[in-house]
């Protein structure tokens, strides 16, 4: 084992050691292509297979992923570096929505008619091919489920780009397919550098793109998808607003709010990146953020009493520090932390953020990391456009008593998804995605499965009358 300091290739780094424990060899142009044929080869077979068949796998696997979430957990934990509690309830998550996907593709995806005048007209829902899937390293499995569980029900198949500090995170997951039952082919896991992948796109093979991950690689991957005239998807960063109203528990929102932002060591595209809390009770909540920090446990992932783990790459952790410290230098106030701590790994000192104006480049970007960012409002249209100030459009809560008033409030972000009294949440039967900058296009619920399918028209009527 060595130290190492940049990530350079696809390899797994302990970020709690930074420790390099295994590395991958990038595949080349030819075995791509293989892959690509062979995917696109099973599409033929796995498209003929009924919803019952297909449920049959996709059960087994969440299955799988249950039996074995003590190991998967440690080697998210171990790749990535989030806490193991996190890592196993991931891995949970994603059995539960393989299970919701097994459940229920089949009702999703039955003929819906249309009222017609006369005869008879209906949508015939159909798989449209091989879909090639760019997933990133935060939620190394529930990452691949959000957009695999949808798409194998539908009976497309699936050539996977995982983030290359998770290869064995993307392996076990490919293994636990097969293992399963699914026919060889049908999803399949390629190793290459992101910059290598817009080359991709451009196979005919390839009939759409999905993407999460930070914006610049969305819009490298929709550019090259729409020059081919192809569909894609985008789940991009986000710098959620959470929005604490006058007559909000005080102590339940500094939990809330500490606790979301340190969870994923902050590294969860619907953390809540900016606190935003009435002026009058700003001094409050901040002695009460002040003092929930000292209860902070920064440490060993592999520990439960840990509650803030390291940040997944040294240069992750490298880059978080940096846009403190050019917060610090545009005039924000660092109350907490800040710093790197004096210890080995991608380690960050828990952060908090005040006296952040429009002048600053903190104020409209996503910092991935456990930086707490405070803000206050003199009146909740004030609120309501600090909230709406940034480009991103992903996420964001409204924390308070009367719930008529949040859900007021609520109606006037700018973004994809907002909740009422929780920071931005995950679950098999909601949909999760942006607007703005974001991205577009909707994972888990109904709306997933709908986005590679071809809505197909079938009319039945006479020759005489088409309408
Ligand atoms: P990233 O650099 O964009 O990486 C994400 C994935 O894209 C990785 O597999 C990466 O491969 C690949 N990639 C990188 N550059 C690419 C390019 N030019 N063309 C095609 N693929 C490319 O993202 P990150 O910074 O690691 O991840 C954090 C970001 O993801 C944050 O902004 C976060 O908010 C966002 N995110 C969004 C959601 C959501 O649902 N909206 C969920 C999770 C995370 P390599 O690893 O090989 O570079």
């Amino acid at each position: 084992m060595s130290t190492i300091h940049k990530i350079s290739s696809i390899k797994t780094v302990n970020p709690y050691t930074n420790e390099l424990v295994k590395e991958f060899v990038p595949m080349t142009n030819e075995e791509l292509d293989k892959i690509i044929d062979k995917a696109d080869e099973a599409y033929r077979s796995w498209k003929k297979t009924s919803f019952g068949e297909r449920a049959k796998i996709i059960h087994k696997v969440a299955s799988l992923m249950r039996e074995r979430k003590e190991e998967l957990g440690k080697l998210a934990t171990l790749e990535m570096g989030k806490l193991l509690s996190e890592s196993i309830y991931e891995v949970e998550l994603s059995a539960d929505i393989f299970d919701y996907y097994a459940d229920k593709a089949a009702e999703f995806l039955a003929d819906k008619s249309l009222e017609v005048k006369h005869g008879e007209a209906f949508i015939s829902y159909e798989p449209i091919g091989t879909i090639l899937s760019v997933q990133p390293w935060n939620f190394p499995y529930y990452q691949v489920t959000r957009s695999a569980a949808p798409n194998l029900m539908a009976g497309n198949t699936m050539v996977l780009k995982h983030a290359s500090n998770v290869p064995q995170c993307a392996k076990i997951m490919e293994d636990i397919f097969l293992e399963a039952g699914l026919p060889k082919g049908v999803y399949n896991n390629i190793f290459i550098p992101g910059r290598e992948v817009e080359k991709l796109v451009e196979n005919p093979k390839i009939k759409a793109v999905s993407l999460t991950g930070s914006e610049p690689a969305g819009a490298s991957i929709a550019a090259a998808a729409g020059a081919k005239v192809k569909k894609s998807t985008l789940e991009l960063g986000g710098s959620d607003p959470f929005i604490v109203l006058e007559d909000a528990n005080i102590d339940l929102a500094v939990k809330t709010t500490v606790e979301g932002r340190m969870w994923n060591a902050g590294q969860v595209c619907v953390s809540p990146k900016r606190v935003i809390v009435p002026e009058k009770i700003k001094d409050e909540f901040l002695t009460k953020v002040k003092a929930f920090f000292t209860t902070l446990k920064v440490g060993d992932p592999m520990d439960s009493s840990t509650n803030v783990a390291p940040l997944s790459t040294e240069s992750a952790a490298e880059g978080v520090v940096a846009q403190i410290n050019k917060a610090a230098q545009q005039g924000a106030h660092i109350l907490l932390g800040g710093r790197r701590m004096n210890r080995k790994g991608a380690f960050v000192e828990p952060t908090l953020i005040t006296d952040i104006t429009p002048e600053m480049d903190a104020y409209y970007e996503e910092i991935f990391g456990p930086v707490f960012m405070l803000y206050s409002y003199k009146n909740i249209d004030e609120a309501i456009a600090i909230a709406n100030a940034t480009t991103f459009g992903l996420g964001g809560t409204v924390f308070g008593n009367n719930t008529q008033e949040a859900v007021k409030v609520a109606r006037q972000i700018e973004t994809g998804m907002v909740y009422i009294n929780h920071v931005t949440g995950i679950a098999p039967e909601l949909p999760f995605g942006g607007t703005k900058n974001s991205g577009y296009g909707r994972e888990q619920s109904p709306l997933g499965i709908y986005e590679f399918v071809n809505e197909k028209l079938i009319r039945v009527t006479t020759p005489e009358k088409a309408y």
